[in-house]
């Protein structure tokens, strides 16, 4: 993408109404728009930076074998209402967006999906062989909450992955839910990011299976609590088989202290001593067992091999996907700009020409340019005809991988500068291996 063509309103000034970090910078990069309190367009930049999150978490779901369907926006309030759904329509509140259709039928914009796929698996079930079943959609939400605010952080549209699982018994609803949950660690891992999964209140049901996972940053939302161990720790097995025993990995994160405000406990923090962390935490997913809250209502039921009828046990599993954009950059920016990680990064590389009046200099950058496009490598060029100055800022502001710097000067001797937006590093090499390198 030539930059000259590129629509990126990027701003100089910092926005007076965003008080933290990923807000100013997304404002500043021109990767969002406000449209109202809580609900954005997303522009070219930050568009392309949500479909390569929402794709790693698309291939995440697949290879759990879980299937992606997408289920609509707006919702019949019977599906909610006493007596014909689930029973919590009143018990939602106000965060909820009521509507009425011109036929005078109460609808609702989704804030979440738990009754619509619940009917939709409970028209057709049957028996015990229509279990296990994990489905997910990627879709817009609506929450009219009370504070919209840090962006897109909690908006009030927002995507979100939410993922659901039907199975026969209880055991087999564990299986389902360790399978998401180191699912998830994998997830946020191939972003770059740590995510800690903390107990969270399961309701009335009780139980251990509800966890959140969250990832530190001073500007998080929540308190948390944690081992030490949990700051930096990563999968230790890379290669994992889904279809075997997952507990082991499960319990080995479970087993260690991590909590949100509403679970801490003072006594296990004070044995930990010195290996306790005190944090602030972005909650960047939520799993959740509820057993037949839903499916009890709704009548998903199958029978089991004796012919006798049983309600399904379900579980559903949310990721926030648009609020990942957020959670990203506030783990990962300088006073420049942002640092994207490579696999979420809008751009792999981006070519400085410093002096775009030169045509040496930009027969040089226009080569380099198209050389890289042919090899697949997603680059923008800075081709604009304005000051070197304004070109680095920009690109730093808005933090892809890799900068290849081209100048009239360098090029005597056919070199330029490949700069590392995040270590910093500026190497001085040939125009040549240069390009080698960022085919890599
Ligand atoms: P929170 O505690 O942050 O309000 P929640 O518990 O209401 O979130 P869930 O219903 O668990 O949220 O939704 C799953 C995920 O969707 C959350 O973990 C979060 O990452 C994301 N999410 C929830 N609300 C918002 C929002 N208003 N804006 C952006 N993302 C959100
Ligand atoms: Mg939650």
């Amino acid at each position: 993408m030539r930059l000259s063509r590129y629509f990126l309103p990027t701003l100089r000034e910092t926005p007076s109404e965003a008080e933290i970090a990923s807000h100013r910078l997304m404002l500043r990069a021109g990767m969002i728009r406000q449209s109202s309190a809580g609900i954005y367009s997303w522009l070219p930049l930050g568009y392309k930076v949500l479909r390569k999150i929402e794709q790693i978490v698309r291939e995440e779901q697949n290879a759990i074998g879980c299937q992606e369907i997408l289920m609509p926006t707006i919702q019949p309030a019977d599906l909610w209402k006493e007596g014909t759904g689930s029973g919590r329509y009143d018990d939602y509140g106000p965060e909820m967006l009521r509507i009425k259709d011109r036929h005078d039928r109460d609808m609702l914009y989704g804030p979440t999906n738990e009754e619509q796929i619940t009917e939709i698996f409970a028209a057709s079930a049957r028996s015990y062989r229509d279990v296990p079943k994990l489905m997910y959609h990627i879709q817009w939400k609506f929450r009219d909450e009370v504070r919209p605010r840090f962006g897109i952080m909690r908006g009030r549209e927002f995507l979100m992955k939410d993922a659901y699982s039907f199975d026969l018994n209880a055991t087999a609803g564990r299986i389902s839910y360790n399978k998401m949950f180191v699912s998830y660690l994998r997830t946020y891992e191939r972003m770059g990011l740590t995510a800690i999964p903390m107990a969270a209140d399961t309701g009335p049901i009780g139980g251990d299976m509800s966890h959140e996972f969250l990832i530190l940053a001073d500007t998080g939302e929540s308190e948390i609590a944690c081992h030490k161990d949990f700051v930096d720790r990563k999968l230790a097995d890379k290669d994992i088989d889904f279809d075997g025993d997952l507990q082991p990995i499960v319990d080995s994160y479970t087993s260690q202290y991590a909590a949100t405000d509403e679970k801490r406990d003072l006594d296990a923090e004070k044995a930990l001593g010195d290996d306790l962390v005190t944090a602030r935490g972005i909650e960047v997913g939520h799993i959740f067992y509820f057993g037949t809250k839903y499916s009890k209502p709704l009548g998903a039921v199958v029978t089991d091999s004796d012919g006798k009828e049983i309600t399904v046990e379900m579980g559903s599993y949310g990721i926030g996907v648009s609020r990942l954009v957020g959670a990203i950059i506030e783990a990962s920016h300088d006073d420049d700009g942002i640092i994207w990680p490579d696999a979420v990064a809008p751009f792999k590389a981006g070519i400085i020409n410093l002096k775009a009046g030169d045509d040496a200099c930009t027969q040089a950058c226009d080569d380099a340019y198209n050389n890289l496009l042919s090899k697949g490598v997603d680059v923008l060029y800075d081709d604009r005809n304005t000051r070197a100055g304004a070109k680095f800022a920009d690109m730093d502001l808005i933090g892809v991988p890799w900068q290849l710097i081209i100048g009239p000067r360098g090029l005597k001797s056919r070199t330029v500068e490949l700069k590392h937006r995040s270590s910093g590093e500026r190497e001085e090499i040939s125009l040549e291996s240069a390009q080698t390198q960022l085919l890599v």
